[in-house]
């Protein structure tokens, strides 16, 4: 078997373009739905990341605000500069690009948004109300597997899917999307006794560890779906870097259904859905729950 491969890329252009409809048709209403990203210290992957959101989001039609603070900024200044963008009306998302710097009470400063603006799901609110199954903004990046799962396979109800890795932002938002979706969902992580064991039952399989090429081909039930959010950057043996994944993609794809490539598979959902959790958050805030939300 030779794997379908899952074109992330296309996708997220396909979501882009419809937040770029949406939100000319807002504009014409009078609301531009406005994205602040807050970046502290000068780390190089981070300071990439937040490039392709800003330019995203400008291109989708979004206002953003850019806040670039240096690496020396307390947790004080930063709680105090959240609060003044929860105070501003033209603010509708507000996204503190981690990690922040080692002496950064990250979690009191992302306690600080307020869940109505919070486009990444981190806060407690929006974690708790995913959990109870309640109307959340959800994680960026878990959002974007589940669309690219739904966009591969249709039906969910039953399927036995593996969440290897339980992180607030990945892992387990992930696991809840799942079981909303009713699948039969297990979450392994470091201590797991047997994780080839649970990988051979898995039709979905979601990779988010951060090891490269961890999970072996040879693990994965034949014809399961593969979804690899792992971003390594490893030695490519010329001097040069590249990126990886956490799934052997290429032992992987003789075996999978269905495979995201990395890069141009998890990756470009992720800003997708940054767009779009900004721009509900915007409709919310003007039209409260008669607004018409994008849903992916
Ligand atoms: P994280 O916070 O470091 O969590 C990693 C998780 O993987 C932990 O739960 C850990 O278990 C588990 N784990 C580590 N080694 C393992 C192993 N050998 N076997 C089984 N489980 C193992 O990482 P994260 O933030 O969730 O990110 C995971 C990966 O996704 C990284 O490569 C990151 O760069 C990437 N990522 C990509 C995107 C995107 O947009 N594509 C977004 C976010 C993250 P314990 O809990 O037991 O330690």
């Amino acid at each position: 078997m030779t794997a379908t491969i899952i074109d992330g890329r296309a996708v997220a252009e396909r979501l882009r373009q419809r937040v770029g409809q949406r939100t000319a048709q807002l504009r014409q209403q009078g609301l531009v739905p406005g994205l602040a990203v807050v970046l502290v210290g000068d780390d190089a992957a981070s300071h990439i990341y937040v490039g392709s959101k800003t330019r995203q989001a400008q291109e989708a039609g979004l206002n953003h605000f850019d806040h670039r603070l240096p690496a020396s900024t307390s947790t004080g200044e930063l709680i105090a500069l959240v609060m003044s963008l929860n105070a501003r009306p033209d603010v509708h998302g507000i996204l503190v690009q981690l990690p922040l710097p080692a002496g950064v009470d990250s979690a009191a400063v992302l306690a600080t948004i307020d869940p109505a603006k919070d486009v990444d799901g981190f806060h407690p609110v929006n974690a708790g109300r995913l959990a109870l199954g309640e109307d959340a903004t959800v994680p960026c990046t878990p959002l974007g597997c589940l669309i690219l799962i739904r966009e591969t396979l249709p039906a969910l109800t039953g399927k036995r899917a593996l969440v290897i890795g339980r992180s607030n932002i990945v892992g387990k938002p992930m696991a809840q999307l799942l079981l909303q979706n009713d699948c039969t969902v297990t979450i392994a992580h470091s201590r797991t006794r047997d994780l080839p064991d649970e990988c051979a039952r898995a039709e979905i399989l979601v990779a988010a560890i951060g090891r490269p090429k961890a999970i072996r081909g040879e693990w994965i039930r034949e014809g399961a779906v593969v979804i690899d959010v792992g971003i390594n950057r490893v030695d490519a043996g010329d001097g040069k870097s590249k990126v990886v994944g956490d799934v052997d993609y290429v032992t992987a794809v003789a075996r999978a259904g269905a495979i995201t490539p990395v890069p141009g598979g998890v990756g470009p959902m992720t800003i997708a859905c940054l767009l779009i959790n900004t721009l509900n958050a915007a409709v919310r805030a003007r039209f409260g729950s008669s607004g018409e939300l994008l849903r992916p």
